[in-house]
């Protein structure tokens, strides 16, 4: 077991984020606002931030490649996003969708916007030339200029099923793509097994390994702590090196007041057993003292009673206000996590 690295008094030059979609946009946000603005311990604006982001999430439909967790960290970060709904182009169109529901080309549930098709193209078109999703995230990032570096958890294709009750199916269940369970059916049905296809075989992507035993920080953000974060962890190799990273490892509960704040991470613990709390998602996650992959877990004021037990545990907890409602509030949760990753090892 390494001895976390705490960098106490120096500065913090390399932060790498293993993220999500909304959630972790979200954080990234006011991270980059609090560096830029001073308002993170040992951070500047020139502290570079890695992100690995989720890619179990992707799929293709109508012969295009779909990443949602890379693209809604490239347009919220670059400015192209639309805040109302949280994913999607600002300003976005619906005619290619219309048009295809005119010929009546299944599914039509799946929203694919006019401008965000175009971003599917140019991914489209770069995949089956050769380039790999991490040279293709590059390029549409020479766009965006999200203002950190975006890489995929993997190169490799990697899925997330959802398995839900069925009666009219032989073995009385059916297994749906993440997008149809979340997207069609909104999560409103229990899940009952989360599978997660391609992981066993998949490699990180290129940079992803470094990215983690470089840093002076790493940190989960909120984010869904199962088909996100969880599914990071999955890429063999990932959770290794987080283990074995000279940085701290700190996590953001993304399960406040024992509710997930939006989204549906209470419905994928459920499937895996784990209890919808702050406390059990930290646990879950674990300590790396104790086989786990945390140094530190930040909890919601309102659950402020559970640091106790993650304390127990060999997780350093603290309670803060853990809701994104503005930059400056995430702003505040990034330098929390900054603080409580430089805090002293108790002897
Ligand atoms: P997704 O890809 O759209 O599911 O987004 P993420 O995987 O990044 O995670 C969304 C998760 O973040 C949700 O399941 C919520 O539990 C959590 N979340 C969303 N907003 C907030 C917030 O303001 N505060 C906290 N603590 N968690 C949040
Ligand atoms: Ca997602």
């Amino acid at each position: 077991m390494p001895t976390p690295n705490p960098p106490s008094a120096g500065a913090v030059r390399r932060i790498t984020v293993l993220s999500g979609g909304v959630g972790g946009a979200r954080f990234l946000q006011g991270l980059l606002h609090g560096l830029r603005n001073g308002l993170v311990p040992g951070g500047t604006a020139e502290t570079e931030v890695t992100v690995v982001a989720n890619t179990a999430d992707d799929w293709w439909i109508h012969g295009l490649k779909v990443c949602p967790d890379l693209d809604t960290v490239m347009y919220t970060l670059g400015d192209g996003i639309d805040h109302e709904r949280g994913w999607g182009r600002r300003e976005e169109t619906w005619s290619a969708k219309t048009e295809l529901e005119a010929y009546g080309v299944e599914p039509t549930w799946f929203g694919l916007g006019d401008r965000d098709i175009a971003t599917h193209l140019v991914r489209t078109q770069m995949l089956e030339a050769g380039y790999t999703l991490s040279q293709v995230t590059e390029a549409l990032c020479r766009r965006w200029q999200p203002g950190v570096r975006l890489l995929p958890m993997s190169d490799d294709r990697v899925e997330t099923h959802i398995a839900v009750a069925d009666p009219d199916s032989p073995s009385g269940r059916r297994v749906v793509h993440f997008q149809e369970y979340w997207v069609r059916m909104h999560a409103a049905v229990p899940a009952e097994a989360v599978l997660v296809v391609g992981q066993d075989q998949a490699t990180p992507a290129p940079g992803v390994l470094e990215a983690i035993s470089e840093a002076d920080l790493v940190v989960l953000p909120p984010s869904n702590p199962v088909v996100s974060v969880g599914t990071i962890l999955g890429v063999p190799g990932v959770r290794e090196a987080l283990r074995s990273t000279p940085a701290p490892v700190v996590g953001l509960s993304p399960i406040v007041g024992g509710d997930h704040v939006r989204g549906m991470a209470a419905q994928v613990l459920a499937a895996i057993g784990v209890e919808v709390s702050a406390a059990a998602v930290g646990l879950h996650l674990g300590a790396r003292s104790a086989g786990g992959v945390l140094d530190g877990w930040l909890v919601d004021e309102r659950d402020a009673d559970q640091v106790a037990v993650l304390e127990a545990a060999g997780l350093r907890a603290r309670a803060v206000p853990l809701m994104m409602t503005d930059h400056d509030a995430t702003a505040a949760m990034a330098a929390a996590a900054v603080a409580l990753a430089r805090e002293p090892r108790p002897a």
